[in-house]
């Protein structure tokens, strides 16, 4: 039986991989068996993770995590979880060729999906022209005439944010009023830059190798529209990958896995949980790598706290809390 099973091969996972390796704990990292490195492998130039001042490209930074993970001995499987068994003190993860593997303890890891228009052209052109996140990609489109689709809050803060770079900012929404809250649509009106489609879906989205505009289809009259665009942020929802969890850990009202306070830690002991499969809000590379440090000093703690336990794994969650917030405490006094 294995010490550690880390599910996902996103920043999350092979930060988790490379704490837990160093630690001498021998994970195991099952990295999926066609998405390996996760969200950053659909993207081109990575400008904010830190480290990197020229910017590096999103499959060449998960290709060195997995290199700096796998040089502390971490072992790479790659295939999908299918299944997931984590009551009682040995956890029990099956994968899609029929294998099954054991661990006192699992960093969940698994990230959460942008959803997408459903376009063939969207895979081609992720990441030249075409976006899921204002945050990484905003500073690309410095002056320039963009659209993000969408209604809810997200896309009006996406929107918003990118009047910062951007000369133009259209809002394509499908509905001729908006899902999100008043705050934020009175902000969206308010600003100069950002003038909205209404009743309006994107049919196609144009360029061979970067985004050059996108069709429209007019969803009351059926008629259809040109419009030139230099870039597209598409804002229409999240969904964390919790499928295997449902019903075995706690979920958020935002649909993420729930955690104790800062910890990684969820409501089955034993079990941890790290990145944006955690994260509602800021969900970036470096803030699920943070995170996957978090599970991995998490886990080393229960894994610790389970051989003075006897093997009880609440006993040992309880202890490793408890622990945790007594050297927090000492360090506190130290430094008085
Ligand atoms: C197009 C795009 C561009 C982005 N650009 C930036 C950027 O420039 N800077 C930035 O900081 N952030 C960026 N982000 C956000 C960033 O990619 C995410 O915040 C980050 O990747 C989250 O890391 P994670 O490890 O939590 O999850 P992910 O990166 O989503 O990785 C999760 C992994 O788990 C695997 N997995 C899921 N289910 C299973 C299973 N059952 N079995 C095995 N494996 C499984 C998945 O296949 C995936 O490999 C971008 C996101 C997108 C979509």
């Amino acid at each position: 039986m294995r010490d550690i099973i880390i599910i996902g091969s996103g920043p999350a996972g092979f930060t988790a991989a490379i704490y837990a390796a160093r630690a001498e704990l021998k994970p195991l990292l099952i990295a999926s068996s066609v998405e390996i490195g996760g969200e950053l492998m659909n993207t081109t130039e990575v400008e904010n993770f830190p480290g990197f001042p020229e910017g590096i490209m999103g499959p060449d930074l998960m290709g060195k995590m997995q290199a700096q993970a796998e040089r502390f001995g971490t072992e790479v499987v790659y295939d999908d979880v299918v299944e997931l068994d984590v009551d009682g003190p040995v956890k029990r993860v099956k994968l899609g060729n029929g294998g099954e593997h054991e661990a006192k303890a699992i960093i969940f890891a698994t990230g959460s999906a942008y959803r997408k228009l459903g376009l063939p052209e969207e895979e081609r052109l992720s990441g030249h022209g075409l976006s899921w996140c204002a945050t990484c990609d905003g500073f690309f489109f410095r002056e320039k005439t963009i659209a993000v689709v969408g209604g809810g809050d997200s896309a009006m803060e996406e929107a918003t944010f990118l009047t910062r770079f951007a000369d133009k900012v259209y809002v394509i929404h499908r509905r001729d009023s908006l899902k999100a809250s008043k705050i934020m649509q009175q902000r969206a009106f308010d600003n100069p830059k950002i003038e909205f489609v209404w009743n309006a879906a994107v049919d196609a989205i144009h360029g061979d190798t970067a985004v050059t505009g996108v069709t429209l289809r007019d969803t009351v009259s059926g008629e259809v529209s040109a419009l030139d665009l230099d870039g597209l942020f598409v804002a229409i929802g999240n969904d964390p990958r919790t499928h295997l969890v449902h019903g075995k850990l706690d979920l958020t009202p935002e649909g993420t896995i729930a955690v104790d306070g800062r910890s990684s830690r969820t409501s089955v002991p034993g079990v941890f949980a790290a990145g944006d499969v955690i994260d509602p809000i800021y969900r970036q590379a470096v803030t699920a790598a943070g995170s996957g440090t978090v599970a991995a000093l998490d886990a080393e703690h229960y894994l610790a706290a389970l051989e003075d336990t006897s093997g009880d794994p609440s006993a040992a969650s309880a202890e490793a809390a408890e622990v945790d917030e007594l050297v927090a405490v000492d360090l506190a006094d130290a430094a008085r």
